[in-house]
């Protein structure tokens, strides 16, 4: 029998999918970059299912690549264009809130489940779940475990590692283990959940995952300023801890270009302030108070700021269509990007005091490789984590050279580039989108060999095969 009459007889030939229609989406990522064959596309319904998919495919030594909403930004989620062509494993199906429980502040939910449904489930029941991205309407919650992802709101409530509590996981053999505790204290032994968080796929299949939860802050105070450099976005920031703690739930930077694409590419998009700034910062207070006591505050530490000649405009959001609209246009980068050209996506962390050094050292490094190239700044700045985008207009990107090679030989030269000087800087290539194909170059470059050494001994422990998503996260041995 062909694998693809067995896995019909497993889980049903609804849930196989072979025609070149339904493997399209699949088979190539968000941007258009990477794409590659696979054998077929299966849809399980729940989890004895994949772990019936998972045997067939051990039985048969075939590639599986787990998928959730194929939003990677590093080519993580789809198929090679060369090597054995994988099955691909999509969660869609699976897509259960299966309860919450609002005094243990705790989600159970299946790993298809789109993050913006999680979300919102969880505000029903007056909780939040706090990972927000700009992916957060495609993105599966079993993807962003999976990626460890990190997003607008990690300065308070951390990345999806802080926030999951327990796992279930298709293991390699097929095994369940169901690790779905609600616990925050359980000290018995090695913290299996953590090996499987941010492995992209590499080590099992997540199935569902308990989640914790946050009080539902049912108050924001947003305001979009303008600065004149990072050095005062890092003054403001400091600042604003300083009055706010944990009410600061998020400070994100973005730069000129950033914006000007943003307001040219995506329809409806308008710059939140009237005079132009070099340097443009998101913030939002939020907390459970009564009437516009956070407003005030807010507006207090902005006019204080203002007076020290730290801002050189201000607008604060005056009802919730401003504050989304705000967000609308912080959301809007990676599509502006993607229809304005070739962004050489990064994903650099330095130390927060080391970021203004960072952004200079790396548009010198980019610029003495590329002269004048333009760089787009898009900083979840309360992390310190940059994504410093050396950027090509489709013209000069075909200007490069028409061979795949050229491209890729320039994107590696000016990636190693930025990555170097985080390195330099005590910062990391990879802060929150993951390693998936394209950092491969960058792991075996920046991580050290321990370190390789201990995560190649994991791999083998938990996929003496190989089988789960190969040529990703770990590079060639
Ligand atoms: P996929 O892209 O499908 O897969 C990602 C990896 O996880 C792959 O290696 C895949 O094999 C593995 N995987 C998926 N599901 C499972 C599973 N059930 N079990 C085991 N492995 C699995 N990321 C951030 O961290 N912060 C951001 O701010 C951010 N903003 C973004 C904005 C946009 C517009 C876009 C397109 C992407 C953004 N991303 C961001 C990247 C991306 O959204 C995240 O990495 C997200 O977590 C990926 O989820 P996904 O369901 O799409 O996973």
């Amino acid at each position: 029998m062909d694998v693809i009459a067995e896995l019909s007889g497993l889980i049903g030939a609804d849930a196989v999918l072979t025609s070149k229609s339904d493997l399209e989406g699949a088979t190539e990522d968000w941007r258009g970059r990477y794409r590659g064959p696979a054998l077929c596309l299966v849809r399980p319904s729940n989890a004895e299912q994949v772990a019936a998919v998972v045997r067939c495919c051990a039985r048969r030594g075939i590639p599986l690549l787990p998928q959730g909403g194929n939003t990677s930004l590093c080519g993580g989620a789809t198929p090679s264009e060369t090597g054995p062509a994988p099955v691909i494993l999509n969660l869609a199906r699976m897509r259960a809130v299966r309860g919450i429980d609002p005094v243990n502040s705790t989600m159970e939910v299946e790993a298809g489940c789109v993050l913006a449904t999680v979300q919102e489930a969880a505000a029903a029941a007056g909780r939040l779940y706090p990972v927000s991205l700009g992916a957060e309407g495609s993105c599966q919650i079993g993807g962003t475990i999976a990626t460890n992802a990190g997003g607008t709101s990690v300065l308070r409530y951390g990345n999806t590692r802080d926030n999951v509590l327990g796992l279930e996981v298709v293991l390699a053999d097929g095994t369940i283990w169901s690790g779905l505790y609600g616990l925050r204290k359980n000290n018995t032994g090695y913290d299996l959940k953590h090996l499987f968080i941010g492995s992209e796929g590499t080590l099992g299949i997540i199935t569902a995952a308990t989640l914790k939860l946050h009080p539902l802050p049912t108050r924001h105070a947003v305001a979009w300023v303008g600065i004149a450099d990072p050095a005062d976005a890092l003054t403001l920031l400091t600042r604003v801890q300083e009055r706010c703690g944990a009410r600061l739930s998020a400070f994100e930077m973005i730069n000129r270009l950033q914006l000007d694409l943003v307001v040219e590419q995506v329809p409806g998009r308008r710059s939140p302030i009237e005079t132009p700034a070099d340097w443009h910062v998101l913030i939002e207070l939020s907390d459970n108070s009564d009437g516009d006591a956070l407003d005030m505050e807010l507006q207090l530490i902005l006019e204080d700021a203002f007076g020290d000649g730290l801002l050189t405009d201000a607008a604060l959001a005056a009802s919730d269509a401003q504050r989304h609209a705000m967000w609308e246009v912080r959301h809007s980068v990676s599509e502006a990007n993607k229809k304005a050209g070739v962004g050489l996506t990064t994903d650099c962390a330095v130390p927060l005091s080391a970021v203004p050094a960072f952004i200079d050292a790396a548009t010198a490094a980019v610029q003495a490789l590329v002269a004048d190239l333009p760089v787009i700044v898009v900083a979840h700045l309360g992390d310190g984590n940059v994504h410093f985008i050396p950027f090509f207009t489709f013209d000069a990107w075909n200007a490069v050279g028409n061979a795949v090679a050229d491209r890729e030989a320039m994107a590696a030269a000016i990636r190693h580039a930025v990555n170097d000087e985080a390195a330099r800087l005590h910062g990391t290539f990879s802060a929150e989108h993951g390693v998936g194909r394209v950092q491969l170059g960058e792991m075996a470059r920046y991580k050290p060999a321990a370190e390789l050494a201990l995560m190649r001994a994991v791999k083998q422990a938990l996929d003496p095969q190989n089988l789960f998503n190969p040529g990703r996260l770990l590079p060639p041995g």
